[in-house]
């Protein structure tokens, strides 16, 4: 079983395919936690955080930023998850309880409970004045082939994309990870052809991490009888940006007359991180030196 979040990125001899592999199950296992998810919302939220993780692999500036958005107006309602360039990812599920029982033994119903109708928006921050936004509709609200849909709408870059997290009986993640191989303008057919039979062979991606100890030998499962190279590997972590500066923010937005009737009828303020259901108290003295500002 693979221990440590990390992803790492390849490249055939020919360069003619990239390939990202990310294993994701401490930080999906975080995201559970603090968003007390059912198993399914597990399911689906840990999906959409290990491919916002491995998309924002490309990221390099340190206030660059990717948001992945998949609203299928299902039960979960709209799931987010934004990373940075540092392999850091937060993220949120607007209906954590919602459950569904499961398509067959094992299999959650991801789909169902993330729906088919809607988007699925990608928001690439670089820094620049707009960010990018591309979207595209959901095919079956499992992610992983809304994503590979995505990819080719939206990039025009063919993409194999697996996403896979296992959900314990007690709920806590056995395993979760994600595999994303993109064919560059003029791959090769059989070069495709083969890494597809090979991935075949691998089966699900999520039982992959939980058979092997690390992300290398899965790559040498996905690349096998191919020439690669790896390139780099990076460290992930679900990590959120909030503070109680940032969240103060807020507290200087409310009204003169707000913030007097927050005080009088609490006597203080809570207000909850959405992202990572962080509780930043203020108290009385506090709210007055907003009010003072
Ligand atoms: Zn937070």
């Amino acid at each position: 079983m693979i221990k440590k979040d990390y992803l790492i990125k390849a490249l055939d001899a020919d360069k003619q395919v990239r390939v990202i592999l990310a294993s994701t199950t401490g930080v999906v296992e975080e995201a559970h936690i603090r968003h007390q998810t059912s198993a399914t919302a597990s399911a689906a939220l840990g999906r959409v955080l290990t491919a916002a993780l491995m998309m924002g692999s490309d990221l390099k500036g340190e206030d660059h930023a990717l948001t992945l958005r998949v609203n299928g107006n299902g039960p979960a309602g709209p799931i987010v998850a934004t990373v940075d360039a540092a392999g850091h990812g937060r993220a949120l599920i607007s209906v954590p309880q919602a459950d569904l029982p499961p398509q067959a033994p094992g299999k959650l119903d991801v789909g169902g409970l993330v729906g088919q109708e809607g988007y699925l928006e990608v928001i690439r921050d670089m820094g620049l004045k707009q960010p990018f936004r591309g979207q595209v509709k959901l095919l079956s609200g499992e992610i992983a082939e809304d994503l590979a849909q995505y990819f080719m709408q939206s990039e025009q870059i063919p993409s194999l994309v697996a996403l896979g997290v296992l959900v314990d009986t007690d709920l806590s993640i056995k395993a979760a990870g994600g595999l994303i191989i993109q064919a560059m303008p003029g791959a090769q057919d059989d070069l495709l052809q083969s890494l597809e039979e090979n991935v075949g062979r691998l089966g699900p991606i999520s039982d992959a991490i939980y058979r092997h100890e690390s992300l290398e030998e899965v790559l040498a499962q996905v690349m096998e009888g191919i020439a690669y190279q790896q390139l780099d590997s990076k460290p992930l972590a679900f990590k959120c940006k909030c503070s109680r500066e940032r969240l103060g923010v807020i507290l200087s937005g409310l009204s003169e007359e707000e913030l007097a009737d927050i005080c009088e009828k609490e006597g203080g303020l809570e207000i909850t991180c959405n992202f990572c259901n962080q509780v930043y108290q203020f108290d009385q003295a506090e709210i007055d030196a907003y009010r003072s500002k």
